[in-house]
């Protein structure tokens, strides 16, 4: 089970605690438009009657970089100049839902290929105190 010192880095940014953790999105009621995260008013047609929908878990690379160096603030992930470690991020395709832009859980560029399926993990960020700051990020399916 999940531990409750572990709070999301964001509130509705996803589902929390749970054994199966979905991304939070926002669907237009009047074009179906879906978006991530959460939005009041649809960015597609302007309307504000959105539903909150929990978006799938599973989804395709759509593309990826690496960060190499440490980013500026607001970067806050607990780690200094001497300990950083460079990450991947990407983009994440949902089926017929939204690109999500995410980290990616892998050790090295060798893992990662365009169009490959990818599935959804919440992950610790950094520690705050006795609390576990949470993210959402993406792995290789199946790995
Ligand atoms: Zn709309």
């Amino acid at each position: 089970m999940n531990d409750s010192r572990q709070v999301p880095i964001a509130p509705e940014l996803f589902t929390w605690p749970s054994d199966q953790p979905r991304l939070l999105g926002s669907r237009c009621a009047g074009c179906g438009n879906i978006t991530f995260p959460r939005a009041d008013c649809c960015p597609k047609c302007g309307l504000e009657t959105l539903t909150d929908t929990e978006l799938a878990s599973k989804g395709t690379l759509w593309t990826w970089t690496s960060q190499s160096f440490r980013p500026k603030p607001p970067y806050k992930a607990g780690d200094t100049e001497e300990t950083f470690k460079p990450y991947y991020v990407g983009y994440i395709e949902l089926p017929d839902q939204v690109m999500v832009e995410s980290r990616l859980l892998v050790d090295d560029e060798t893992q990662l290929k365009i169009g490959m399926p990818m599935e959804l993990e919440i992950v610790k960020y950094r520690e705050d105190g006795d609390r576990e700051i949470m993210i959402y990020a993406f792995r290789p399916a199946g790995v």
